[in-house]
């Protein structure tokens, strides 16, 4: 059901449609004119305080509404866009639509993640042309935090430097989908890591599966102890609700709780809460 609801109107769209090369480069020109009549927009979902299940922030996720086709979900064009040279405007792009969020909805009282490609990291512009994004529009950084997938930083020294220069800057940064990949241990050691948010891989196994209970509140235990805040995703049951608070995750974001939302429903949810 959650990935029938999470695809949305995105069934419209046909999923072979990035992998043939042909309409690869036509999704491709297709997205560079997104972004410069910003078809692309962003939606967020609330995270959870796992204690009193208070919104403690909000996810920024990409849509795009296509004039054609429809609601196309990320995973139907994140993928090109990490092939082409577009992550690079599409991370600035997600970057300036947030500002814009904040300042125009100066209600807006919880910080907001967003999504990097880690691509963006091995180009040594990029650190400043991000940094310049938030100073430009005088957004604090303690206003964002920055999710950053781990594949693509692990073959990169480049890309870590790079995170290491963030973090010097202040920006707070979430190692997204941990677990999910080939994830290095070591990494947690290496990374100027202040959230870790686990695979949601993780959290789907849970009910009724012993071993997956103990991988998970191990990942948790561990991470805290590391002095990491951690963060899973994916919950969609209270029966994992209850396993997960029972582990002390700290925050928690899922179907269960909020779905991705356009910012009029965002702020009527505020309200609602007085929050
Ligand atoms: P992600 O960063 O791991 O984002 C979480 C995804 O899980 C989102 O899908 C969200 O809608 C979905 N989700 C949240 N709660 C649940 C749940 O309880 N059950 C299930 N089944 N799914 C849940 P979405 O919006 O389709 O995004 C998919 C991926 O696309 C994201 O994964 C991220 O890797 C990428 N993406 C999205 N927006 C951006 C962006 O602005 N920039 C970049 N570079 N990547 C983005
Ligand atoms: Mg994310
Ligand atoms: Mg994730
Ligand atoms: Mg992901």
């Amino acid at each position: 059901v959650a990935k029938e609801n999470r695809r949305g109107s995105g069934e419209l769209f046909d999923s072979n449609y990035e992998r043939n090369s042909r309409h690869r480069m036509s999704l491709l020109s297709d997205i560079r004119q997104a972004i410069d009549s910003k078809e692309l927009y962003l939606v967020m979902q609330p995270k959870v305080n796992s204690a009193d299940l208070s919104i403690m922030g909000y996810e920024a996720l990409l849509r795009w509404e296509h004039e054609l086709q429809g609601n196309i979900p990320p995973d139907a064009f994140i993928p090109a866009v990490e092939k082409s040279g577009l992550y690079y405007d599409v991370d600035l792009y997600v970057a300036q639509a947030t500002c814009d969020l904040i300042n125009q909805n100066k209600q807006l009282s919880h910080p907001i993640s967003i999504n990097l490609s880690a691509n963006s990291l091995n180009h040594e512009t990029f650190v400043e042309d991000l940094h310049n994004v938030f100073i430009r529009n005088q957004v604090p950084l303690n206003r964002v935090e920055l999710e950053i997938t781990e594949n693509a930083l692990i073959h990169s020294e480049t890309a870590i430097r790079e995170l290491d220069r963030l973090a010097a800057y202040g920006f707070t940064i979430c190692l997204d989908d941990f677990g999910a990949g080939y994830s290095s241990l070591g990494y947690l050691l290496r990374l100027p890591l202040h959230t870790i948010k686990i695979d949601r891989a993780f959290v789907s196994h849970l009910e009724g599966n012993q071993k997956a209970q103990v991988v998970l509140e191990g990942i948790i235990n561990m991470g805290q102890k590391l002095g990491k805040e951690m963060i899973v995703e994916g919950v969609e049951t209270q029966a994992q609700l209850v396993l997960v608070r029972e582990m002390g995750v700290e925050h928690i974001q899922g179907f269960y709780f909020f779905k991705p939302m356009k910012i009029e429903q965002i702020l009527e949810l505020q309200s609602q809460y007085k929050l």
